[in-house]
């Protein structure tokens, strides 16, 4: 069986050789394994389960141990061949792995209901069908991408180092590692996209008509409102009518780029639809196409990620400011096109030169993990249990 030949380690009376990953997402749940010092990865194809977060948790528990079943059947292994369980949830939790709030899951009517020891709940349901009561972890998802990216860079070097990553997606998660692992501070440090970065005097115009974005943590000018798909959301309207796209045209003709009208008819059309769908479509033309309309609406992101990282150059002085997430996805051209902004506009932020970025000294680089948050779980569990 695939756990054949792995090291165990003796646990309150159990020969232990494997750990489970649990990535819990506001659609589904991914399942994964490995082996006691999470260098090996036990299956290959992970595993998934819807999460049906909209009903609160208890049934999304069920589902949880319901998929950790399927995993230990997969490698032919029993419950009590399991150390631990460690959990992603996209929410932010405390130390103790509460969820403090329910950001990206549940309904309206049933966020309350999460405000709970979701680690705490799962013990209890593993216990009731496996008899054993099994350690649980639970983490904020994006301090377990960043856990994995060092993971991959450094394995479990705990040497001098900090890292500052952030995930790019439906909002700007982030966290900020020391010698390899998440700093929680009082429970929320890293919480980057709730920076408020202010706005450079050269990148004032590109955002006058959008001075004072709410954001959906109720606070005003957070990174993410205008680094993030919600924030791209916000701002199509107002880049797709007649008065944004003239403001962006002037815009590109100073550079020597042209405004494709095709691509503007295009997102006005698909806007018909919600802009939802319009701004899911600006990535891929800025991509695919190299738009210059659409790249001028990404650089939106960029410009506020090289901001949010020379306002935090001077506090932490980090080794590698990391960008993770969904614009890992794009071409390599594109990441270099996007990389360059950032670096760019750190520069022009952060005139000491004591923070200059460089090999030996701060760089920013692309996330190096394959999406792995699950293991990111197993690595800040392994180390919570230390
Ligand atoms: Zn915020």
């Amino acid at each position: 069986m695939p756990t054949d030949g792995l090291k165990t380690e003796t646990i309150s009376g159990r020969s232990v050789s494997l750990r489970i990953g649990v990535d819990l997402g506001g659609n589904d749940i991914k399942f994964g394994a490995t082996n006691l010092d999470a260098s090996k990865i036990l299956v290959p194809e992970l595993v998934k389960r819807p999460s049906l977060t909209g009903e609160g948790p208890q049934k999304t528990v069920a589902q949880t141990v319901d998929g950790i079943e399927a995993v230990l059947e997969r490698l032919g292994a029993t419950w009590s061949d399991v150390s631990d369980i460690s959990v992603t949830v996209p929410c932010p939790c405390s130390p103790e792995g509460v969820i403090i709030e329910a950001t990206n899951i549940g309904t309206p009517e049933t966020k309350q209901l999460w405000q709970v020891p979701f680690g705490e709940l799962l013990a209890e349901a593993v216990h009731e069908v496996a008899g054993l009561r099994l350690p649980v972890f639970a983490c904020n998802d994006a301090d377990a991408a960043g856990q994995d990216d060092d993971f991959v860079r450094f394995g479990l070097d705990t040497g001098r180092r900090t890292s500052v990553f952030v995930t790019t997606g439906t909002g700007l998660g982030g966290c900020v590692m020391i010698n390899g692992s998440v700093h929680y501070g009082r429970g929320q440090a890293g919480e980057l996209g709730h920076v408020k970065a202010s706005i450079p005097a050269q990148y004032a115009a590109r955002f006058a008509v959008d001075t004072n974005p709410k954001c959906g943590c109720t606070g005003y000018q957070c990174t993410e409102t205008r680094a993030s798909l919600q924030g791209l959301v916000r701002r199509i309207s107002w880049a797709i009518s007649e008065e944004g796209a003239a403001f962006i045209q002037t815009r590109l003709e100073v550079r020597g780029e042209t405004l494709n009208l095709a691509v503007l008819e295009t997102l006005r059309e698909l806007s018909k639809e919600g802009a939802k769908r319009a701004a899911y479509e600006v990535r891929t033309f800025a991509d695919r196409d190299q738009d210059p309309f659409c790249r001028w609406l990404l650089e939106d992101w960029a410009v506020m990620i090289g901001v949010l990282f020379a306002s935090i150059a001077p506090i932490l002085h980090p080794d590698l400011f990391i960008i993770g997430g969904g614009l890992t996805e794009m071409s390599e051209k594109s990441k270099d096109w996007f990389i360059g902004v950032v670096r760019r506009v750190y520069g022009e932020v952060n005139a000491q030169k004591s923070f200059d970025l460089g090999p030996g000294k701060t760089e920013v680089v692309w996330s190096v993990s394959q999406d792995q948050g699950w293991r990111g779980a197993i690595l800040m569990g392994m180390r919570a249990h230390q």
